[in-house]
């Protein structure tokens, strides 16, 4: 168990999420680490209903696409207010809309986040969110994946866990993360643990000799071997930015 710093003064990274579904959340951020830190202050989690901004008395959100089409488009005018609000309640956070078209989330992009004030998140539904709400507000557009998701719900989860497991305190070890995959622009080492002969498997010997230097190296052999297999994009960035 991580021991986490007595409140120290500093104000909590502060995740904002705009959504139809505040119910969706913490979910997964409920749990383990990440629930650990938002209890001792670390960072703080709040919803904001996009539908209590709706028109009327439907409290109405979405409309057809202008010019036709399946399916319905968030309302720039009710996303507008919902912004606003937003800004008010938290005015340093980068505001970003969760989308498919957006900029890949890496974990440079998490380290970033992490490091300032928190962020303030629009989870889209349906068919998206009309396009002069991102024009208008300078929304940032951050995708999680090349796949679709039926709403942006479950991809700011996904950021706001990648950034809050890189807050100072959260995760015990700091040695853990800079290991990992990514961090260093490789994949990670294979990991091993007790037993020593689990079904006539065994561990490799290196990484029971006690020899630190050799150990040392075999992690970054595998490291090599597994991310030149596997995502040998990652080698090319790497070459690329130590040049
Ligand atoms: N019609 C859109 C997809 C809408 S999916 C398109 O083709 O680009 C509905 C919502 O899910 C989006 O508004 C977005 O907030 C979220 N979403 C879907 N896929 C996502 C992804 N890969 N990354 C981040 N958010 C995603």
């Amino acid at each position: 168990m991580p021991h986490f710093p007595a409140s120290d003064g500093r104000k909590p990274w502060r995740a904002l999420v705009l959504t139809l579904f505040p119910e969706a959340f913490p979910g997964p951020l409920g749990v383990s680490l990440a629930a650990q830190a938002r209890d001792a202050g670390i960072w703080s989690l709040d919803t904001i209903q996009i539908r209590d901004f709706g028109l009327g008395k439907h409290r109405q959100v979405d409309d057809t696409p202008a010019g036709g089409g399946a399916g319905m488009v968030l309302r720039a005018d009710v996303l507008g207010t919902a912004l606003d609000h937003a800004q008010n309640l938290s005015p340093d956070a980068p505001l970003l809309y969760l989308s498919p078209r957006g900029t890949p989330l890496t974990q440079s992009l998490a380290r970033d986040l992490a490091d300032g004030p928190g962020v303030t998140l629009l989870a889209g539904r349906f068919e998206g969110i009309d396009e002069r709400v991102i024009a208008a507000k300078s929304l940032k557009e951050i995708s999680i994946g090349d796949y679709v998701l039926a709403g942006g719900e479950v991809a700011a989860m996904v950021l706001i866990e990648a950034c809050v497991r890189l807050l100072p305190g959260v995760v015990g070890a700091s040695d853990s993360l800079t290991s990992e995959s990514f961090e260093i622009g490789m994949l990670e080492y294979p990991q091993f643990t007790k037993p020593r002969d689990w079904e006539g498997r065994t561990i490799p010997d290196v990484l029971l000799s006690g020899d630190h230097k050799k150990i040392e190296i075999w992690r970054r052999e595998q490291a090599e071997r597994l991310t030149a297999d596997r995502r040998p994009d990652l080698l090319h960035t790497r070459a690329r930015k130590h040049r």
